[in-house]
C-alpha cells in the first residue's frame, strides 16, 4: 500500500481551501479544517481530512447551513443549550466549550447542550480544551441526519450512530491530561472507511452483513449505501452507552433521536451533551492531584502480560502519535489522498496534495 506524508499545515490549508470553495465562511473554514488535521496529528484518520469529501457534498446539497448563527435556547447560571442552527459542527462545538468553561469555572459544574450542527468531529478536541482550562468534562454524542449504523445488542440490522461518549480530566502534576474517547460501535465508521480505502479487512465481530451475519469485509459500509451494520462495543454494555447519548444528547438538546420520525436528508449532524466540572471546587486540589498521580502510577504498574505493550494513561496514544507525526508526517493512503483531490478538482481548485 503507498503511503504519502504531510505535515499538519499543509492538511490544514488545503482543508481550508476546499471549505472555503464549497461555500465555508473563511473563519468556519480555519476551524473545521484545524480541527480535521489535528484529529490526523493524534491519530485518528477516521476523524481527519478524509472527510472533506462528505463535507463538501453537504454543503453543496444545503446540508450544512453556511451562514448559521448560534442561537442560545437557555443560560442559567448552571445551563447552557444552543441550537447552532445547521451550521458547522466545530465552530459551535468550541464556542460552546469556551462559554461552558466559563461557567463552570465559576460555578463548580456547567451542563451544556449543542443541536442542531454539522459534524462535530473528534469529541476529544473539547475534552482538551476544557482540560487545558484545569476542567473535568463528560461528552454524549448522538449522530443523525443520516441512517443508522449500528445494531442494538442482540439485534440484526442497524439502529444507532457511533454515539462517542467522552471523559476527560485535567493534567495532574507529572501525569499529563486524562482522556477516554470512543465511540460505542466496536468500531469506529471512519476506520471501516480507511480500511476500505486501504484495501484491508475489519476486526473479526466489528461488523455484520445485509443478512445480520458476522463479515470483515469493510465495503458494504464504506459507501454512502450502508449495506450491513456495525456491532455494539461490549455487548449490551456499548449498546446500553448508545442509548443513553440518544437520550442525553439527542432529547435533553431539543434536536432530537435518531428514530425515524426524525429527518434523515442525507447529512450528518450531532447533538451533544457536556458537563463540564471544575475540580478545584470540590476538595484540595494538591490531595486531589497527588490521588491521580498515585492511581494513575498504580494502575500503570500492573506486570505486563506482554512487553511490547505497555498498560498507558487514557490520552497518551494520542500525545505519543502527535509526536510521532509531528516528526515524521501524517501518513495518507493513496486513495484517500486521490479521493481528495477529485474533490479539489470538482469544487475548480487548482490545490492539490502535491507528493501524491
Ligand atoms: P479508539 O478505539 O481509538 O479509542 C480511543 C480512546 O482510547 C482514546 O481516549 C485513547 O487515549 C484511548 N486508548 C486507546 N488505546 C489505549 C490503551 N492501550 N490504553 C489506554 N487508553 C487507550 O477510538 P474510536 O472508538 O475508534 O473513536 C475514534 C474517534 O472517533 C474518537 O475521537 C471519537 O470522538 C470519534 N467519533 C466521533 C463521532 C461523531 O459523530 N462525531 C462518532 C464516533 C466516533
Amino acid at each position: 500500500m503507498i503511503e504519502y506524508r504531510f505535515d499538519k499545515t499543509e492538511l490544514e490549508g488545503f482543508a481550508t481551501a476546499l471549505l472555503e470553495a464549497a461555500g465555508a465562511r473563511p473563519d468556519d473554514a480555519v476551524c473545521v479544517a484545524a480541527h480535521l488535521a489535528d484529529a490526523n496529528l493524534k491519530g485518528h484518520d477516521s476523524h481527519g481530512v478524509g472527510l472533506l469529501p462528505a463535507y463538501v457534498r453537504h454543503a453543496r446539497k444545503g446540508l450544512v447551513t453556511l451562514d448559521a448563527e448560534d442561537r442560545v435556547i437557555q443560560e442559567t447560571a448552571v445551563i447552557l443549550q444552543i441550537d447552532a442552527g445547521g451550521g458547522w459542527g466545530a465552530p459551535s462545538g468550541f464556542r460552546l466549550t469556551k462559554r461552558a468553561c466559563a461557567m463552570a469555572r465559576e460555578q463548580g459544574l456547567a451542563a451544556a447542550t449543542i443541536g442542531n450542527c454539522h459534524h462535530l468531529g473528534r469529541i476529544g478536541a473539547y475534552a482538551e480544551r476544557a482540560a487545558a482550562e484545569g476542567l473535568a468534562s463528560l461528552h454524549f454524542v448522538n449522530v443523525t441526519d443520516h441512517g443508522p449504523l449500528v445494531a442494538p445488542y442482540r439485534g440484526s440490522d442497524a439502529r444507532f450512530g457511533t454515539n462517542p461518549v467522552c471523559i476527560g480530566y485535567p493534567a495532574a502534576g507529572k501525569r499529563p491530561a486524562f482522556l477516554l474517547d470512543i465511540a460505542t460501535s466496536q468500531i469506529a465508521l471512519g476506520k471501516v472507511r480507511v480500511a476500505a480505502n486501504r484495501g484491508t479487512r475489519v476486526p473479526t465481530g466489528s461488523l455484520i452483513d445485509e443478512k445480520g451475519m458476522p463479515t470483515t469485509d469493510p465495503t458494504g459500509m464504506a459507501g454512502f449505501e450502508f449495506k450491513g451494520a456495525l456491532t455494539p462495543m461490549g455487548g449490551h454494555k456499548g449498546y446500553g452507552l448508545a442509548f443513553a447519548a440518544e437520550i442525553l444528547a439527542g432529547v435533553l438538546s431539543g434536536s432530537g433521536t435518531i428514530q425515524p420520525g426524525n429527518p434523515r436528508r442525507g447529512g450528518l449532524q450531532n447533538r451533544m451533551f457536556s458537563v463540564y466540572i471544575n475540580p478545584e471546587k470540590f476538595g484540595d486540589p494538591d490531595w486531589m492531584e497527588t490521588e491521580v498521580q498515585a492511581m494513575a502510577d498504580y494502575a500503570l504498574a500492573s506486570p505486563l502480560m506482554d512487553w511490547d505493550s505497555p498498560v498507558l494513561y487514557p490520552g497518551d496514544p494520542e500525545r505519543a502519535m502527535a509526536g510521532k507525526r509531528t516528526r515524521e508526517g501524517i501518513p495518507l493512503d493513496e486513495k484517500t489522498c486521490s479521493l481528495l483531490n477529485e474533490a479539489a478538482e470538482k469544487l475548480g481548485l487548482e490545490t492539490r496534495l502535491e507528493n501524491a
